[in-house]
C-alpha cells in the first residue's frame, strides 16, 4: 500500500509534532516553512550586535507538560531540559528575597504548603489565598460558561482577595503564565491554570528550562528525526494557496509557484496566517473559520545583560514591586563557565515596554537591577540588546475561549494545528504540541474509516 502524504504548513512546534506523529502511524508528512529556519515562535538566533547565540525569549515549561516532554523526548532533546522536581524559585521585593518553595515529597498538599513559608504575604493573606485555591479545586469550569465572561482579578475579589494577595501571589503566576495582566485575562483560564498547575500533583508546577539554543531544541531534533524517518522538511517555502480536487485539499501551491501535492493538508500556522491561506474566500466564507479573525495576540520583549561578574546566584528569580519581572541567569541556565554573567530580563504583556527606543529601556532596566541585585552596582556592562516579539502569544481574554477552532475543519482533508487551535491550554509550547497530536489523532481516525485515502 503506497503511503498516505501529508502537506503541514509551517515549521513550528505545532507542525513539526504533528509530523512527528504521524510518521508514528506511518504517514508520511511533509513540512513546509516559510522561514530559513524551523521552531517558529521558538528560535535561538545570532544577535549580530552582541555576537551572541540568543533565544527569541526565554521560554519555560512545567511538569504539567507532559506532552511537549514526550515531544521532546521523541526528537532526541530530553537531555537537552531540565526539569526541577518540585516548585521552588526566589521572589524578591525591595532587596528581600523569600522563597515559594516545595519540599520533596509525593504528594499535591507540598504546592501549598510551598505558600506558608513564603514572607512577601502575611499571615491572613495566606488564608485568603488557601481558601481561593480551595474554590478553584471546587470550581468546574467545563460545565459554568459563567467564567469566561469576567476576567480573573474581578473572580478572585469576588471571591476573597485583595491587592495584597494578587499582587504578591497570582498575579505573580498569571503575568509570565497567561503573558497578560490578571485584569485581562478571563476566569476561566485563570483558574484552569491554577488548578493544573498547583492543584493536580506535586510535579505540575516544576519548572522546566531549555538548556540549548531554541532552535537547536525545538528545531534541529525535529529536522532529524523526521528527516530520518522518512518525512520532508523543505524551509524557505511560504505557502499561498491550497490545492482542491472534487472540493478535498490536496495540496498547497507556494508563492513562487512550487505545487506540493498530497492526500490531506494540515494548516499549523497562527490564526490570522490560516485567514490569509488562498482561496481566501473559501475559508473566509466558511462560518467555522469566522471566529478566528477575533484572535489577539500579546507581546514579549527580552533585555538581554552581559555583565562582566557574577551578580546573581540563582538560575532565575521573580521580582514584586519593579519593573523587572522575571530575571534569569542565562550564564549558569545555559552551564557557561564565563567569568562575565548574561542576565535576561523576560517582560510579559509588555505594551508598556514594546515601543520604547533601546536607550531609554537601556536606563531603566540597569537601574532597577541595582535596586533588586546589588552586585549589578559594581558591575560594568560589556554587552546590552533587546529583542520584541510583538505577537509572541495569543490572549485569553474573557470569550477567548470561542476563538479557539477545532483541528478537523469542514473542509474534506484541510486540519488545523498551532497552540492557538482548541487545546484548553494558553500560548504554550505545551499547546502548540498538543494541538499536533489532536490533528494527526484525527488524520488517522480519517484514514481508519477511509474517509482519507491514497
Ligand atoms: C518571546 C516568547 C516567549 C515565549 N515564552 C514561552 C514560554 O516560556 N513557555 C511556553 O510554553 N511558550 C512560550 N512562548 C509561546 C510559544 O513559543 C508558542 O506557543 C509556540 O512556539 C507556538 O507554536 P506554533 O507552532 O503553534 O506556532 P508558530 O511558532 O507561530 O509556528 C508557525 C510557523 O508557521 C510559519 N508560517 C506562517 N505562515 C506560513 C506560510 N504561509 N507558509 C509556510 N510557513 C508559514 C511561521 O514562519 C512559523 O514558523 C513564547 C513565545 C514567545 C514569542
Amino acid at each position: 500500500m503506497t503511503t498516505v502524504r501529508v502537506i503541514i504548513i509551517g515549521g513550528g512546534i505545532a507542525g513539526l509534532a504533528t509530523a512527528v506523529r504521524l510518521i508514528n502511524h506511518d504517514i508520511k508528512p511533509v513540512v513546509l516553512e516559510k522561514r530559513p529556519f524551523l521552531g517558529g515562535r521558538a528560535f535561538s538566533f545570532y544577535d549580530r550586535e552582541s555576537g551572541e547565540e540568543i533565544d527569541n525569549g526565554q521560554h519555560v515549561f512545567l511538569g504539567a507538560c507532559d506532552q511537549f516532554l514526550q515531544y521532546i523526548t521523541e526528537i532526541g532533546g530530553a537531555d537537552q531540559v531540565s526539569l526541577n522536581k518540585r516548585i521552588g524559585f526566589p521572589v524578591i521585593k525591595r532587596g528581600k528575597t523569600s522563597w515559594i518553595k516545595a519540599k520533596n515529597l509525593p504528594t499535591r498538599i507540598v504546592n501549598l504548603l510551598a505558600l506558608l513559608g513564603y514572607n512577601h504575604i502575611g499571615f491572613i493573606g495566606k488564608a485568603q489565598i488557601l481558601w481561593g485555591l480551595l474554590l478553584i479545586l471546587l470550581c468546574n469550569t467545563k460545565t459554568e460558561a459563567k467564567h469566561d465572561k469576567i476576567n480573573f482579578d474581578q473572580w478572585l475579589r469576588n471571591h476573597g482577595q485583595n491587592n495584597e494577595t494578587i499582587d504578591n501571589f497570582w498575579n505573580l503566576i498569571v503575568l509570565p503564565s497567561l503573558n497578560d495582566q490578571i485584569t485581562a485575562v478571563s476566569a476561566k483560564t485563570g483558574i484552569e491554570l491554577f488548578k493544573v498547575a498547583l492543584l493536580s500533583s506535586a510535579e505540575n508546577p516544576a519548572i522546566g528550562i531549555p538548556l540549548e539554543g531554541l532552535s537547536t531544541l525545538v528545531g534541529e531534533n525535529a529536522r532529524r528525526y523526521i528527516e530520518n524517518n522518512g518525512g520532508e522538511i523543505h524551509t524557505g517555502v511560504a505557502v499561498d494557496s491550497l490545492d482542491f480536487k472534487a472540493e478535498r485539499a490536496v495540496g498547497v501551491k507556494s508563492v513562487n509557484g512550487l505545487l506540493f501535492t498530497g492526500d490531506a493538508v494540515v494548516s499549523a500556522v497562527p490564526a490570522a496566517a490560516m485567514l490569509r491561506l488562498k482561496p481566501t474566500k473559501l475559508i473566509n466564507s466558511n462560518i467555522f473559520f469566522k471566529a478566528a479573525k477575533y484572535v489577539q495576540t500579546a507581546p514579549i520583549v527580552a533585555i538581554h545583560i552581559w555583565y562582566d561578574r557574577h551578580v546573581m546566584n540563582e538560575p532565575y528569580a521573580a521580582i514584586l514591586d519593579s519593573p523587572l519581572q522575571w530575571v534569569f541567569n542565562e550564564t549558569m541556565l545555559k552551564s557557561k563557565k564565563d567569568t562575565s554573567q548574561h542576565i535576561v530580563i523576560s517582560l510579559s504583556g509588555a505594551w508598556e515596554w514594546k515601543d520604547r527606543p533601546k536607550n531609554e529601556l537601556r536606563s531603566i532596566f540597569v537601574e532597577a537591577m541595582k535596586e533588586s541585585f546589588p552586585l549589578t552596582r559594581e558591575a560594568s556592562i560589556e554587552k546590552f540588546t533587546v529583542v520584541k516579539m510583538l505577537d509572541a502569544t495569543f490572549r485569553v481574554t474573557p470569550g477567548s475561549r470561542l476563538t479557539r477552532l477545532q483541528q478537523r475543519t469542514p473542509i474534506t482533508n484541510f486540519y488545523l494545528a498551532g497552540d492557538w487551535t482548541d487545546t484548553g491550554w494558553p500560548s504554550t509550547m505545551e499547546s502548540a504540541v498538543r494541538s499536533g497530536n489532536i490533528a494527526a489523532k484525527f488524520i488517522v481516525e480519517d484514514v481508519n474509516s477511509g474517509t482519507l485515502k491514497r
